[in-house]
């Protein structure tokens, strides 16, 4: 399947030399390894033309086995093949963040590789989750939100932090149930959480 040329490339300009996009005038794209681009393109900054061969690794589809709390799902992440994967460092995923927790290569463990050399990465989700809190303030309701742990709990009954008030938690709605009036609740199972503000007694 031929793959399509670009409508533009960052390139340094070899006549003002500005690095910029370069429209592309003409051209195709093949390779087997690296993605090999040969075509006429336009310098954006001072208009000059000229025949370009640009190449680039091609991504690899790393495996990846992906944990978040008690569930593993294995999947592949895009990377460049010269990227390098450590161990206890971030791992850019399409969809939130990742901490790389272990790394197999040529058949053992090591603590980083190049991502072309990586037989499987092993990850563990590490995004926070917001949960939405309806206050009742007594005479009116506001919306609150605080950031949490995916797999922090809240129990029905708990006394919840929210900066400048306490919130006494009363009902939670989850996922795919009614509102539940009793139990603990994951918080990226919540849907909304409803209190009523805590008084502070300073004194008695
Ligand atoms: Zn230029």
């Amino acid at each position: 399947m031929p793959v399509p040329a670009p409508s533009a490339l960052v390139l340094k300009c070899e006549s003002c030399g500005v690095e910029g996009p370069h429209r592309v005038l003409r051209g195709k794209v093949g390779g087997k390894d690296e993605i090999v681009f040969e075509g006429v393109v336009k310098c954006s900054a001072c208009g000059a033309v000229r025949s370009v061969t640009n190449r680039e690794p091609k991504p690899l589809e790393v495996p990846l086995i992906l944990s978040w709390m008690e569930r593993s799902v294995r999947q592949t992440i895009e990377m460049g093949p010269g990227e390098l994967v450590v161990v206890g460092e971030e791992l850019p995923l399409a969809e939130g963040r990742a901490v790389v927790t272990a790394i197999e290569t040529k058949g053992r463990r090591a603590q980083q590789a190049k991502a072309s050399e990586v037989d499987t990465i092993w990850a563990k989700k590490t995004d926070q989750v917001w949960v939405a809190f309806s206050v009742n303030m007594g005479n009116r309701t506001v919306a609150r939100r605080v950031l949490a742990a995916p797999d922090e709990e809240f129990a029905i009954g708990d006394i919840v932090d929210l900066g400048r008030d306490r919130v006494l938690v009363h009902r939670i709605k989850r996922t795919g149930h009614k509102t539940l009036r009793e139990g603990i609740v994951p918080a990226e199972d919540i849907v909304r959480v409803y209190g009523r503000v805590v008084r502070e007694r300073t004194s008695y």
